[in-house]
This record gives structure tokens, C-alpha cells and sequence, in this order.
């Protein structure tokens, strides 16, 4: 029988590297929350709606229709039909994003989207509180972590590609977004009681799949 999986972990932990090879082993659903949070984000930004106006930030999320897709070269994601896969990614929203996610109104909503994917099972959801809140449930739960040095040479190796991005500018990026998503009132980053922790910053990609695969097995 199909399960669900929860995968939590702060900022550039490889949860969504992981999670989606886990989906592929297992032909489940991958589903990353963080880029839900991310394309509200990329959104209101577009429209000069700041994280203060609450208000506003809720009126205008009200008719957001965020996709994920599945594709050969990763997930894609698309906000009211505009591709904006990689414009999620960048800087502006990096800074911003753990912000509007402080907004409680969007997190319901986000939240309720999220539970209904599961509903069938057959689902890895990577995310902050995926098995705290989100899917208190899920059959297998990780915490993934590894060290804020180790956690942004990933993201700079990855990011490399675009250039104009320091090691260091990273590092602060990363333990700041950290602080952030640890310290807010609502839903923080924390590990659920019953997840089991994995320290990543020794391991291969491969390595922490297979231990995944292997919790789901027993
Ligand atoms: O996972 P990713 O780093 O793309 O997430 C971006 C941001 O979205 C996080 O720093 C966090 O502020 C927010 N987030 C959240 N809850 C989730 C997933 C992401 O608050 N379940």
C-alpha cells in the first residue's frame, strides 16, 4: 500500500534533491512546498504588494492558481498559467520569501492545497512543516540537516551556472532564512517528535535516498 512521506529541513539541506529521487524510486508524487511559497511570493512582489500589507497580500493570492508539473528536466512551475521556474529562484525572492510565509492566511491556504494532495497517498512532500503540520500523519517522516558551511556550497555549486553569487553572500542568505523560518510564531521550522533525523553533511545524495527508502520499507 502506498504511504505518505514527509521530508522537513532547513534552507539547502537537499531536501527537494532528495525528495524528488525518492518519488522517482518509489513512483510516487513529489510535491515542494517550499515553491508554492515561493511563486506567492514571486507574485506579490510582481505587484509591489509587500509582506506588511497582509491585507493586500491575501487579497491578492485569493485568485492564485499555482502548478506543479513533473518534467525530464525537473519540476516546473507555473503561477495563473506564466512559467516562473526559474523565476522563483532568485535573489528578490530568496530574500522575501520566508516574510509573506509568516502570513498566516496564506499558509492556510497553502496548507489545505497540500493536505489534498496527499488524500490518496503515494505522496513525498518536502517542506518546513510538513510533519509537524501539514501531514501530522505521514507514514514516514524525515528531518533532514547538514551544516550552514555545507548547505550553501551545495546551493553555490548549483547556482554557480548563474554567476555574481558569493559563497558568503550565500551563507548569510541561508542562516538568516534559517533564523527566519525557526523563530516564527507560526508553524516553525522544527523537527516533528516522530521524524527520524538525518544529518546529511557527510553523506551522498545516493547514501540519503537509500536510507529513506529503506525507513519506508520497515
Ligand atoms: O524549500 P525552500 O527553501 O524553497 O522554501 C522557501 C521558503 O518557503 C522557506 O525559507 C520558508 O520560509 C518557506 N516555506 C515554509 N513552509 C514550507 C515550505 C517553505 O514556510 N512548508
Amino acid at each position: 500500500d502506498k504511504i505518505n512521506i514527509a521530508i522537513d529541513g532547513p534552507a539547502g539541506a537537499g531536501k527537494s534533491t532528495i525528495a524528488r529521487k525518492v518519488a522517482g524510486k518509489l513512483s510516487y508524487i513529489y510535491v515542494d512546498t517550499g515553491a508554492m511559497y515561493r511563486a506567492a511570493t514571486w507574485y506579490c512582489l510582481k505587484f509591489g504588494i509587500e509582506p506588511e500589507k497582509e491585507e493586500d497580500v491575501l487579497q491578492m493570492v485569493s485568485d492564485l492558481v499555482i502548478e506543479l508539473i513533473p518534467g525530464a528536466n525537473g519540476q516546473r512551475v507555473l503561477v495563473n498559467g506564466h512559467e516562473v521556474t526559474e523565476a522563483i529562484r532568485s535573489l528578490a525572492v530568496n530574500a522575501k520569501v520566508s516574510r509573506y510565509a509568516q502570513i498566516e492566511g496564506l499558509r492556510t491556504k497553502l496548507v489545505s492545497i497540500q493536505q489534498q494532495m496527499a488524500l490518496r497517498k503515494g505522496v513525498v512532500m518536502d517542506g518546513r512543516d510538513i510533519g509537524t503540520m501539514v501531514l501530522p500523519d505521514a507514514e514516514v517522516k524525515v528531518f533532514m540537516t547538514a551544516t550552514v558551511e555545507e548547505r550553501a556550497l551545495r546551493r553555490y555549486k548549483e547556482m554557480k551556472e548563474q554567476g555574481e553569487i558569493s559563497l558568503e553572500q550565500l551563507m548569510r542568505d541561508i542562516a538568516e532564512r534559517d533564523r527566519q523560518d525557526e523563530q516564527r510564531e507560526i508553524s516553525p521550522l522544527r523537527k516533528a517528535d516522530d521524524a527520524t533525523l538525518l544529518d546529511t553533511t557527510d553523506m551522498t545524495i545516493d547514501e540519503v535516498v537509500e536510507a529513506i527508502v529503506s525507513l519506508c520499507r520497515t
